[in-house]
Formats: C-alpha cells, structure tokens, sequence
C-alpha cells in the first residue's frame, strides 16, 4: 500500500517563512505543497494548526559509541533520542566506537553495527591519526562526509592526535575528493597553572584557556589558505577564535564554523565544583564570553549548530568522585538540540527563523544534502518535525532516551516541545513516544 498522507499547519516553516500550507506526502518524499489549507480525499489528512511544521533537525556532530562502546551509547538509543528531539539526520564522528572509524575495514564494521538499529538517517565521518597516512584515501572515498582530526589528545588512546604535517600530507587528498577537514582546535601547551583542586571548575577551565583554541584555529586556516581546502571548526568555545575565522572568511567560503547548545545554555559562574556532568572539551567558558558567542549567533557567524552528543556511563563521567580530571570530557544532549537552544533563545531575541536555518538547511548544505534535505519543498525527503512552540517541559530520568540518563539537561525546564517526527515519511515520533521503528537510512556521500 501507498504511503500517503496530508500535513496541515498555519505555521509551515517554508523558504525562511512561517505559512499557512498543506503538505502532501507520498511514500517518502514531500510530492507536493499546498498554500493554505487543503484536503485531499482518500488519504489522511493531519491537521496540526496549532503547530509548528518544520524541517527535521539535522546534527551534524554526534558521538555514537558502537561497535566497541555501546555501553556508552549505541545506535538504537541514540537514535530514538534522536527522533524524540525532531533530528531526523545525524552525522556519526570516527570516534569514541572502538574500532575508531580510520580504516575502511573500521567503516564498514561500523555500518553493520547500525544495521537494524537506525531510527533516524545517520552518515558518518573518518579520522586522520598519524598511523593511516597510507590509506586514508580509501576511507575518503568509502563515502564518508569528512575526515576528522584533532591537534590535542582525543580522550581516547586509539584515536591519537595529529600534528601539522599530517594534516598537510593529507590536504591535497581533501581538496582532490573535496571533503572537508573537520578539526577538534584546542593546542596544548605548558603555560597553564598546576592544578591544585581536581574538584574545581574553575581550576578546569583554566587548565584548557582560550589560547589553546586560538593557536589551534590560526595553524588550521594556516594550512587551510595553503592548501585551499574545505576546513570546518568544529565546537568553538572561545569568542576570541571569532575575529580570526571571520577575517578568513572574507577571502574564502571553504571555512565552515559551529557552536554547541551547551556554551550557550550554561555559564562557568553556575557550573559547581565537583559535577563533571558539565565537563566537556573545550570547556565551557564564563558569561562573558558566551554573551559574545550569542551576540555572534545572532549575527550569523556560526554555520550551523551541532550538539557534540558524547556521553558516557556515569562512573567514567565521574559523578561520584566529582574529579574533573578524571572524569569524561563530553556532554550529552541529543535529544535537546533543538528545545534547549529554543529555550535559552527565547530570553536573547533569537527568533526560530534565525534558529531553525542554523539546524536544518545550513548543516544540509555542509553536508551537500541540501538538494534533498534540510528544508519543506517539493521533491525533498519527507524528514519533518511538529514543534508546539508553546508547552514547556522538564527534563526528567523518565523522558530522557540517551543510553545513560546522565545530562546537564537533567532538571531543566525547556520550551519547544516536539509532538511528532517523520523520517522518511514514516511516523517514528507520535504524541511525544516512539511510534514505529527501524525508518532510518543510512546515508553515504556520494563522490564528486
Ligand atoms: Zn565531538
């Protein structure tokens, strides 16, 4: 039997406006949209006029730990998160599974993990560590979106850092398959006070300052001008990486940057000591600075936004002790990309116009999805989220579909709450619940 139905809404987010419009699907695709309210006879019809009808969020940053980890996170939970959270595309990071995705073998034992598991579309990035010079040009074929780096320890031994020449060995490969490198800039050095309380936030925060990033960032664009290739910072934390990125930027549309929901929903002042829930890497900066990343966002200097998703068991995230040395560096959020950013939005002038780009479209161009995905038109995948922009609600143990309920979210009242989801014209999110299973493709970016 055919797949078809009809979505109607007075808020249909379409070409950067909210409008009246009648969505019709059939089978996976959005076949045709109606201005206003229409009915078509012999399908379903769903009225959601007091809703808000959106593209399905796409996070292009999340950390799904199977094969290897799955005790951390796996692809059937992080996926329902997911759905429940209006993502209906997620890109996966070439680590923390174990095997790290660095080889073509480590992909596709990666791929067979998510078989079967995958509740929303999901594709996937390689990595660059100084052991797979020799054949990392098979991973960037293999149909990888990006090949990710990082110029500080990772976190985890198997996925080693690299230095600048590894970086400028493989840069004439990114440019000649055109993908972008995806680099993790933080550079470690020596400069930092010794740390006397392992307990303390602050003591943390200045353990990783701004300069790392910096540096970080200016060795990047360095060898991003060179070489002339695509180069995307992922997950900056400090304000002060902006002017360099943006100056770049007049010269070049090849440097992509994100920030995550977490520098802008929470402070270092609020932070307590002892509570590596909020650990992650970079860290979170003072008020400050995340006033400058607003005043940033709200001035479209980000590309898109990600959630960095990097959970991990309580016990590895330290929440008993409270080092926040010891403790994981990585925060889980999933399933509130859209509703925290919504939340801390509303109080900052940051209308769903300016947001809802940031999580759909502009991620989809990044990806070169945006010829299917990332927006309500015609032809496009039917990946659509129903968002009551009105109802709050409070993260609890009980709503939370992350493999461990452990998130700073946790306790938090958030705005825009999301009703339903449909993946590939498929309803996987119904009242709030999980309503139908396993409608997830796997994506591959195709060679250019
Ligand atoms: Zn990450």
């Amino acid at each position: 039997m055919k797949n078809e139905f009809c979505i109607y809404s007075k808020s249909c987010f379409i070409e950067g406006d909210f409008i009246e419009a009648t969505l019709h699907i059939q089978d996976d695709k959005i076949h045709a949209i109606h201005t206003g309210y229409k009915v078509i006879h012999g399908i379903e019809n769903l009225n959601y006029e007091h809703f808000s009808v959106i593209p399905g969020i796409i996070d292009a940053h999340v950390h799904i730990n199977e094969p290897g980890r799955t005790y951390w996170e796996g692809f059937d939970s992080a996926t329902k998160a997911a759905a429940l959270g209006g993502t209906t595309t997620l890109i996966e990071m070439p680590l923390n599974a174990n095997p790290v995705t660095t080889t073509v073998e480590a992909f596709n034992e990666k791929k067979s993990a998510a078989e079967n598991k995958l509740h929303v579309n999901c594709g996937f990035y390689g990595g660059v560590v100084p052991t797979n010079m020799a054949d990392i040009e098979e991973l960037m074929v293999s149909g990888v979106f990006g090949i990710k780096g990082f110029l500080t320890h990772s976190g985890i031994d198997e996925f080693p850092n690299v230095q600048s020449d590894h970086l400028k060995a493989i840069a004439p490969l990114l440019r000649q398959h055109d993908l972008p490198l995806l680099l993790h800039c933080e550079l470690a050095d020596s400069n930092t006070p010794e740390v006397k309380n392992e307990f303390s936030y602050q003591e943390y925060l200045h353990s990783r300052p701004d300069r790392w990033e910096l540096n970080a960032i200016k060795l990047a664009l360095e060898i991003q001008e060179q070489f002339n290739i695509k180069l995307h910072i992922v997950h900056l934390a400090t304000a002060e990486g902006l002017p360099v990125i943006n100056e770049r930027k007049k010269n070049t549309n090849l440097v992509t940057v994100e920030t995550c929901p977490h520098y802008l929903f929470f402070n270092a002042e609020d932070i307590p000591d002892a509570s590596p829930i909020y650990k992650c890497a970079p860290p979170i900066r003072d008020k400050k600075n995340n006033d400058r990343l607003w005043n940033a966002m709200l001035n479209s200097e980000f590309d898109f936004l990600g959630s960095d998703h990097s959970p991990a068991p309580p016990e590895i995230k330290q929440l008993d002790s409270g080092n926040y040395f010891k403790a994981w560096g990585g925060i889980a959020g999933l399933q509130f990309l859209l509703s925290a950013l919504y939340t801390s939005g509303k109080n900052r002038g940051l209308s769903l116009k300016v947001l809802l780009p940031l999580l759909t479209s502009k991620p989809a161009k990044f990806l070169n999805l945006d010829h299917k995905k990332g927006a309500l038109k015609e032809g496009y995948d039917a990946d659509i989220a129903i968002l009551d922009t009105e109802a709050s609600f409070n993260v609890t143990e009980e709503i939370i579909a992350h493999r461990h309920k452990a998130s700073p979210y946790l306790g938090q009242e958030l705005f825009g709450k999301v009703i339903h989801t449909f993946v590939n014209g498929k309803q996987v999110v119904k009242n709030s619940q999980i309503n139908s299973l396993n409608q997830g493709q796997l994506l591959l970016k195709k060679r250019t």
